[in-house]
Formats: structure tokens, sequence, C-alpha cells
């Protein structure tokens, strides 16, 4: 595979859909961007390098979902959360696998690259979902 692929949410998808979390590393100053974006935010360069990042990481903030949009209603309830990566990048995603009274600030989860019931609605995140590394 070509370093050159293009940076783009697509490209970002497919490496999910092969099971991999790869974000996109500016050359020029480093910062890594995850999703990946076509120009770096920092330095404004356009010049990137494809890494994978662990999947590994602990839940920042959730929320349960009750009321859903109505095409996501069935899906209800349903947890969304922010988690915290290794490398201190932080990524938006549905939280399957844990009952919603045991969700807790902190606690360790893994990107699950597997279909997840509440992420196949999601258009930007169905690709991928957070589960819990310890049940
Ligand atoms: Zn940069």
């Amino acid at each position: 595979m070509s370093t050159q692929t293009a940076f783009t949410i697509e490209q970002f998808y497919k490496f999910l859909s092969e099971g991999k979390l790869m974000a996109a590393k500016c050359q020029k100053c480093g910062k890594i961007h995850l999703p990946p974006r076509p120009i770096c935010d920092n330095c404004y360069s356009q010049d990137f390098v494809w890494k994978e990042v662990s999947g590994k990481s602990k839940l920042l903030t959730y929320t349960v979902i009750y009321v859903a949009p109505a095409q996501f209603q069935a899906l209800a309830p349903y947890a969304v959360g922010i988690v915290q990566l290794e490398n201190g990048l932080k990524l938006p995603g549905v939280i399957s696998g844990v009952p919603h009274d045991k969700l807790k600030v902190g606690m360790d989860l893994a990107v699950d690259f597997e279909a997840c019931a509440a992420g196949q609605a999601w258009p930007q995140w169905q690709r991928y979902c957070f589960k819990p590394v310890n049940v």
C-alpha cells in the first residue's frame, strides 16, 4: 500500500473496513490527525504519512440517548461517548457491550471493528464502535 494514498475520510473508512485505525501524521510538525484532514491545522502542511494507532482507549465522557432522531429511535437507548486514545487523540463513537448503568468515566475500552448494532445507522461512525476490554 502506498503512503501516497489520499488523506481523506473515505480512505480512513476504507482502512476501518480492513480493521485498522489509521491516523494521518503531519510530516512537518508531527501532529496526528484522526480522522485525517487534507491540511494540517497546526502548520498548514499537506505532507502526511499514515500511522496505525492503537484502539486502546479510556472513556472520557458519555451520554445515553433515550430520545433519538426518528431514524435511530429503534436503537434507543444507546450510549455514545468520547474516548481518549493512548496517544491523546479523542474519538467519538457508539459504546457497545456495556450495560448503561455500568458505564464509567475512565473505564478501559477498545475499538471494535465488527458491525455494531447501534453504529450501523450512524453515517459517520458506521465502521467502528467501542467495547469494554475486560468483559
Ligand atoms: Zn503540521
